[in-house]
């Protein structure tokens, strides 16, 4: 199974409301998909989205990553070899996780349809079922009350909640508002987006401990690159803390883990570089007794597809951050991952299970 071709064209889809956290505003998913051909007839997908707060990759340099380094690797490349071709594309160039990742989810796409099944079976899971959650972005405390009820009614029962903008009795109101307006059955977790000093975290989490408001998990209290502040925090509250801008790779992975710095850890196929590494992050976790959730940037059903047939695959991934296409205007897939509210459907057809893409 040679690869003889790869495409890559762009997509904008419009958000039905922007997407509010404490790096950036989001009005649209912008995302770069490619298609990659092998010479037995079968083609895999990938996508990746722009997120230069994030990662650093705009559309422009994801492409130019494709078309002048990465697709040049991978051409005449043998999939069945995954493991050098896999590892080989994450050496090929420093960074552009991103543009790795797009290839790697259609490397994957292509090995599973090549094995006639699902990728998540492909990859050892039984079940094609996942619950997400809704993303309640951060603005004032009425607004997230107001989005806290909406998405209650329509029968979400996990909250993820954008925190760390403004001062820390603000970030508190807004949780106070939310738990009031969820009731007690409702899963609230928290994600400050890098927003707050070690010891404000400190404060504000013991504070919300202290009220009885009932937090899951705090995701990326501090700033990404300070593990000694998300270990004073880990330390320092009861509350579970994950690390997301924290850890891209296996080795950052490893750094966390080594220093006891989080509780949890949030795999993005965008932050890992694709599926291949995203495995590696949840093994190391896992050996150190450490859960995984699996997430997303705005990406389109496409990347969705292919991330959350990732999740559904381990056991130690035991939570799914999935909500990127319930705030889009349309789906560009024929096939795919379906949504009922907060349930996700993984298709039983062979591969990511798409069967097309709507440019239009
Ligand atoms: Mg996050």
């Amino acid at each position: 199974m040679k690869v003889t071709n790869i495409d890559t064209f762009l997509v904008r889809v419009p958000l039905v409301k922007p997407f509010k956290t404490a790096v950036r505003t989001v009005l649209s998913a912008d995302s770069l998909v490619v298609r990659l051909d092998c010479d037995n007839g079968i083609s895999g997908w990938g996508e990746a989205p722009a997120t230069v707060a994030i990662t650093g990759d705009s559309l422009s340099s994801i492409d130019a990553a494709i078309k002048e380094h990465l697709g040049p690797f991978l051409i005449g490349r043998n999939l069945l070899a995954y493991e050098e071709v896999l590892s080989g594309l994450s050496g090929v160039m420093v960074g552009n996780t991103s543009a790795k990742a797009a290839l790697d989810m259609a490397v994957y796409d292509c090995l599973a349809q090549n094995s006639h099944l699902p990728l998540y079976e492909y990859l050892g899971g039984a079940d094609g079922e996942l619950e997400t959650n809704m993303t309640v972005s951060v603005n004032s405390p009425e607004e997230m009350g107001e989005d806290t009820e909406r998405y209650k009614e329509q029968g979400f029962s996990i909250l993820k909640v954008k925190v760390g903008i403004g001062d820390i009795e603000l970030d508190i109101k807004r949780v106070r508002e939310i738990r009031k307006k969820a009731g007690n059955h409702i899963r609230i977790r928290l994600d400050a987006n890098q927003g707050w000093s070690p010891k404000m975290a400190v404060r504000a989490i013991g504070q919300m401990e202290d009220e009885g408001l009932d937090i899951e998990l705090v995701e990326q209290p501090v700033k990404a690159h300070d593990l000694h502040g998300l270990k004073q925090v880990t330390d320092h509250v009861n509350t579970l803390i994950m690390a997301d801008e924290s850890v891209f790779s296996p080795k950052q992975a490893l750094e966390v883990i080594r220093m006891r710095a989080a509780d949890l850890i949030n795999i993005k196929l965008m932050k890992a570089g694709g599926i291949y590494q995203g495995l590696k992050i949840n093994q190391l976790a896992e050996a150190a007794g450490m859960e995984c959730m699996a997430g997303s940037m705005i990406e389109t059903h496409l990347g969705i597809t292919a991330a959350a047939h990732f999740a559904a695959s381990k056991q130690n991934i035991t939570r799914y951050d999935f909500d990127a296409p319930l705030m889009l205007s349309k789906n560009i897939l024929n096939g795919g991952l379906c949504y009922q509210t907060n349930k996700i459907h993984l298709p039983k057809e062979a591969g990511l299970g798409i069967r097309g893409i709507h440019t239009q």
